[in-house]
């Protein structure tokens, strides 16, 4: 009588809940359990089509097995020997991974072994035979799996932490780095030690910053303070090489500048955008809103064809880190009001007025 497993089902813990499931004939214990018949001497699955006996002749047993070892035969018509052990065990596991996936701490054995109606020992061995793995590295790869999920589709890293489960960030940082094999923001920009070349310079609306990555422009930032501005920017490529662009990027400095003085005249070098899936939508929109006119959120919201998601655009937009080849400026409250600016309301108005006042113009 070692393995064992006569105590402790999952949702069929007790003789009245085993009964209750012998009575209902339902079908979810069918490999939870076998119930034997003091008066025939035989055994059953809970979902046998034969009559029920009564409940003080009813007992019950883990399995085949068990009910043999006690002194019954099989019965004829539900054949209930024939649950197979491999089965037995795939669904015993099974309920211990969704204990798993639905828990934010790892259970402990006991708690699992209990939910799978193993003995501790047993459930551990059963578990890793089933799986290839342990209950704790289930655990880490499955919540792993889920904030890789989580990454690509949230808004935020903060946010794809509290959908994956974890209730704090702290928590999440430190098992991150393991889980991901790179830091969460380096997982989510594609990291790996990228090289990305920038430089300083001085345009009407103050200091500005420009970065490429190989593939184009990965970030145009506009402040008052340059060593603020370089600091943000090393923050944000922690894990990217920073090399300080030499004699050729300042040409594209020198046309992003111009670029800033003169938008209608376009910007014409590649962009290395990144994203979500979702904040990619909504910058490819914001980039064919034609200099000179602005929109509302919900408008844009409106024309990539999620227009509920008002507040998801609003936040996709201030999370652009290209200023002006992406021109999130040309986004207003629907009463107008000019609402924030990454770089700026100050900025956001003098990009407008120049804008308008070329349009005013007649230029083009
Ligand atoms: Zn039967």
């Amino acid at each position: 009588m070692i393995e064992t497993t006569t105590n402790s089902l999952a949702t069929f813990d007790s003789d009245e809940a085993k009964w209750a499931a012998v009575l209902a004939r339902d079908a979810a214990a069918d490999d939870a359990f076998v119930y034997a018949v003091r008066t025939t001497g035989i055994y059953c699955r809970p979902i046998c089509a034969s009559r029920r006996p009564r409940r003080e002749n009813a007992e019950f047993h883990a399995d085949g097995p068990a009910a043999e070892r006690a002194g019954y035969r099989p019965c004829q018509r539900c054949r209930p020997q024939e649950i197979s052990l491999a089965q037995r065990h795939a669904a015993s596991v099974a309920r211990a991974c969704r204990l798993i996936e639905a828990s934010d701490e790892l259970p402990s054995l006991d708690e699992l072994a209990q939910v799978a109606g193993l003995s501790r020992f047993h459930f551990h061995r059963v578990f890793k035979s089933t799986t290839g793995l342990t209950p704790k590295a289930y655990a880490v790869a499955q919540r792993a799996e889920r904030v890789r999920a989580e990454l690509l589709t949230r808004e935020t890293v903060t946010e794809a932490i509290y959908d994956a489960g974890f209730n704090s960030s702290g928590r999440f940082y430190a098992a991150a780095t393991h889980m991901l094999g790179m830091t969460p923001q380096r997982y989510r920009s594609g990291g790996e030690g990228m090289e990305i070349r920038f430089a300083l310079g001085e345009c009407s609306l103050g200091t500005i910053l420009v970065a490429a990555s190989e593939k184009g422009i990965c970030a145009i930032s506009l402040g008052d303070d340059p060593e603020r501005l370089l600091e943000e920017f090393q923050e944000r490529f922690a894990n990217a090489i920073l090399v300080p662009g030499g004699k050729d990027f300042d040409a594209w400095v020198a046309r992003v500048v111009g670029f800033v003085e003169a938008p209608h005249v376009g910007l014409s070098l590649p962009l290395d955008i990144r994203g979500t899936a979702f904040q990619q939508r909504v910058w490819q929109a914001l980039t064919e809103i034609p200099v000179g006119t602005t929109i509302s959120y919900a408008e844009l919201a409106e024309r990539i064809g999620s227009p509920r998601a008002v507040r998801a655009v609003a936040s996709a937009c201030a999370s652009n880190t290209i200023a002006l080849a992406i021109p999130c400026h040309r986004v207003v409250r629907s009463d107008g009001a000019l609402s924030g600016y990454r770089w700026g309301v100050k900025r956001k108005r003098a990009l407008l007025e120049r804008e308008q006042d070329h349009e005013l113009a007649g230029g083009s």
